[in-house]
């Protein structure tokens, strides 16, 4: 089976890790290929390196090498550089990079200084991760140079109606969400096109899935790279989606302050219609409501506990996920 799945971080690559799991104990998976387009509208360019915090997530997760408890970020790392940087007075200073995550940005730094496009140099990553071991191609969502920037207020000097677009990072890391946003511009994006074989993963796909990444600012930009939202309309494969919210809230981040900058309600329902023009399939918490009033086509629902606790139960919700979407195959071939 080919499945081909959009991602942000840290819930895209939890998900993902369990969906890996799920395919090694399920027999009938065996040779099962996974695509996975990541979003690089969080890329940002710190002390002079090229950083892909959502890719990076992805890789460190599914390599074995992330930090467990933060998510993001490598196990055992040290600060040593951070420390010496905070000496030189270096900023920004609230965004952490560990000592060997360094490693990973001063590396693409000098291949992507070489011209290597970002596609490539995530290829080269993926080996050092062992991801296509595992049967698993990591795709930037775009080579094109992409940054999501939210728009605030600006009361500098008393001013009011003033606006300013800071970048997401520093909206995100620096001021938790706190900042009422706007909007979101993504700089870059109408020009970008698709990177190579991203469009091609998702017409050949026997199945998409939407992991509970954050639909507006991990999900949302992916689909707003040109072209990718149409071959998801397009294509004839299911697609299953993964509700991000657990009891009716986001498990981790801000998710609920990115829907409402959007005018979206944070429910499932309201996540769902995001989604509205080609999703087949959607996974509800066991605690939230069915949706209801979902434009569009209406998906077939599913209520399962939703909380990644551990491998396993991220396994157990990408299998339910899985079965679904084999479901809906079924019924579709049957018509
Ligand atoms: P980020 O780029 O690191 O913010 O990660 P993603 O965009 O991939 O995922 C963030 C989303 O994952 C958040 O909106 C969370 O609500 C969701 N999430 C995190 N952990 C869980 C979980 O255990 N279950 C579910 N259903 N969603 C989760
Ligand atoms: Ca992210």
């Amino acid at each position: 089976m080919r499945i081909t799945t959009l991602a942000g971080g840290v819930g895209g690559a939890r998900f993902l890790r369990g969906l890996l799991h799920h395919v090694r104990r399920s027999t009938d998976l065996q040779g099962t290929r996974l695509t996975v387009i990541g979003n690089t509208g969080d890329d940002i360019t710190l002390f002079g390196l090229r950083v892909c915090p959502d890719i990076d997530t992805l890789l460190y997760t599914l390599g074995g090498g992330v930090h467990e408890g933060q998510g993001w970020g490598r196990a055992d790392e040290t600060h040593e550089v951070a420390g010496e940087l905070a000496q030189l007075g270096a900023t920004p200073s609230w965004f952490t990079l560990g000592d060997r995550d360094f490693a990973t940005h001063i590396y693409r730094s000098q291949l992507l200084g070489q011209g290597m496009p970002l596609s490539a140099v995530i290829t080269l990553l993926s080996r050092r991760w062992g991801l296509d071991a595992q049967g698993v191609s990591l795709l930037p969502m775009t080579d094109t140079p992409v940054e999501t920037h939210v728009v605030v207020a600006d009361t500098a000097g008393g001013a009011e109606g003033g606006r300013r677009a800071i970048h997401f990072q520093e909206w995100w890391v620096r001021h938790q969400a706190r900042l009422p946003a706007e909007r979101f511009v993504v700089a870059g994006l109408d020009r970008a096109t698709p990177a190579p074989g991203v469009l091609d993963a998702i017409r050949t796909a026997d199945l998409l899935l939407l992991p509970p990444s954050n639909p507006v600012v991990s999900i949302g930009i992916i689909l707003g790279v040109p072209g990718v939202r149409d071959a998801m309309r397009g294509t004839t494969a299911p697609v299953v989606g993964v509700s991000p919210l657990v009891a009716g809230r986001p498990v981790r981040g801000y998710a609920d302050a990115c829907l409402a900058a959007i005018g979206v309600e944070s429910t499932s329902s309201g996540v769902a219609g995001l989604y509205a023009d080609f999703l087949d399939g959607w996974l509800v918490d066991e605690a939230d409501p069915m949706p209801s009033g979902i434009r569009g086509r209406a998906p077939q629902v599913a209520h399962r506990p939703l909380l990644m606790s551990s491998v396993d139960a991220a396994a157990d919700i990408a299998g339910a996920a899985v079965e679904l979407g084999v479901a809906l195959r079924a019924r579709d071939r049957s018509v």
